[in-house]
């Protein structure tokens, strides 16, 4: 096998693993699907046997693409094998051999780094909420015939604001008193699309505490649904995109709050060779990045005085716990808020099948894994289950449905919840 493949599959990454086991019962797909194959034991195992010509790069297409990427495996790995690399790597290699598809290249290429396309989809989902068409589309099954699980994603959706209001948002609040911090928000592309409130509450909060908000021009998507999916240049232009629109000014952080996302932007440095220019650009971009949570604690700008009589669950965002390794924040939130009742999850780690567009191309597993989060859920039978990403938020929806506790149980992120109790400036 030639060096390039070895050195795209990260090949000497491959020997750090010493084949213990620890990981497997961490491994959802591992607990779900009973294979060795789709553990993070066999995949490495197979990405080692691809790059010595042992095994054809078709043989480690289902098992890696059946990878949540949820890197649970890598907290309990004994030997801190770069699993993330490695599979990012052999997605790279699967999607080279892939031929290549319109309609994927339209979605990678021009849709999700366009605020223009994301205005657009935000718009038309108003409209099809709004004329009613939603309502007669679900009762006649209508999206049902779709090539994809998109009917079960569509009734899960929050009601969009009007196009009105998202073209009248300012792309700058700045603080009559001075302000404590000047954060760069990253708005993200479906997270400023489909969850707008939440980025304006996420801004509502951020002021409140005692900084001003920037949302720098010129930003775009975060490459994370390119990087999944073996797009891995596509995702480093992404990336310099961000980077040189976030140093047009200087911020004290740069917020997010999509843990998704803040996981791709904290590994920039990592995309570029050390020592060399864009890498110490992002080596100081990422040194900013922040999850809105870690950025309220920091700041404790808010008191929390209303009483909120209710019981919540925490369901962490599997890249913010393991590769943003914010865990406490959240919690730490959600215990200011009176009245608050906190239920611990039995197993918070196990993810909820979510894991960017897996829930949608691999949709049968990801259901399998989302029961499994559900009995968790119901288990603990909370008035809410807390997220702190935009597709898990999705996700735990569509499982209260599943479930039909829609009318017992609801899901909020963490942001929509934290204001909604009110919190006032100290
Ligand atoms: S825990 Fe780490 S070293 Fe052990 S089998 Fe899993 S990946 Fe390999
Ligand atoms: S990233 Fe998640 S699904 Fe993939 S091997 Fe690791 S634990 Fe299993």
């Amino acid at each position: 096998m030639s060096n390039l493949l070895k050195e795209k599959l990260g090949y000497d990454k491959t020997f750090d693993c010493v084949q213990c086991g620890y990981c497997l019962p961490a491994c959802p797909t591992y607990e779900t699907m009973e294979k060795e194959t789709h553990s993070p034991r066999g995949r490495i195992n197979l990405v080692k046997m691809v790059a010595e010509g042992k095994a054809s790069v078709e043989d480690m297409r289902e098992p890696i693409e059946k990878c949540l990427g949820c890197m649970a495996c890598t907290t309990v790995c004994p030997t801190n094998v770069q699993y993330g690399a490695i599979l990012e790597g052999a997605k790279q290699v699967l999607d080279e051999e892939k031929p290549r598809r319109l309609v994927e290249d339209f979605f990678f290429q021009t849709f999700f780094p366009s605020s223009k396309w994301m205005d657009a989809l935000g718009n038309a989902t108003w409209a099809y909420q709004k004329s009613g068409l939603q309502k007669i589309s679900q009762r006649f099954g209508l999206t049902k015939k779709a090539p994809l699980p998109i009917h079960e994603f569509e009734a899960a959706l929050p009601p969009m604001p009007a196009p009105k209001k998202r073209r009248g948002r300012a792309d700058r609040y700045i603080r009559k008193r001075p302000s404590v911090a000047k954060v760069g928000f990253f708005q993200g592309c479906v997270m400023d699309s489909v969850f707008f409130e939440t980025n304006q509450n996420t801004v509502e909060l951020l002021l409140r505490s005692g900084a001003e908000v920037v949302f720098p021009e010129g930003q775009t998507c975060c490459g994370a649904l390119h990087a999944h999916t073996g797009k891995v240049d596509a995702s480093i232009e992404l990336a310099k995109q961000n980077i040189e629109a976030f140093e047009q000014e200087g911020f004290d952080y740069i917020v997010n709050n999509a843990g998704g996302c803040g996981a791709r932007l904290i590994e920039y440095h990592h995309l570029f060779e050390e020592g060399t220019e864009w890498h110490n650009r992002a080596v100081r971009f990422v040194e900013c990045v922040k999850d809105i949570s870690e950025v309220l604690v920091q700041l404790d700008g808010l008191v929390f005085e209303k009483t909120m009589d209710r019981t919540v669950t925490y369901q962490p965002s599997c890249h913010l716990q393991n590769v943003q390794k914010v865990t406490s924040e959240p919690l730490a939130l959600l215990q200011k808020i009176p009245g608050l009742e906190l239920r611990e999850l039995d197993r918070p780690d196990f993810c909820c099948g979510s894991a960017g567009v897996y829930n949608i191309v691999n949709y049968e597993d990801a259901m399998d894994i989302l029961d499994v989060k559900m009995q968790d859920v119901c288990g603990v039978d909370p008035d809410s289950v807390v997220t702190s990403n935009p597709g898990c938020l999705l996700q735990m929806k569509l499982g209260i449905e599943r479930e039909g506790v829609s009318g017992k149980i609801d899901s909020v992120h963490l942001v929509d919840l934290l204001l909604e109790a009110d919190p006032q400036p100290k």
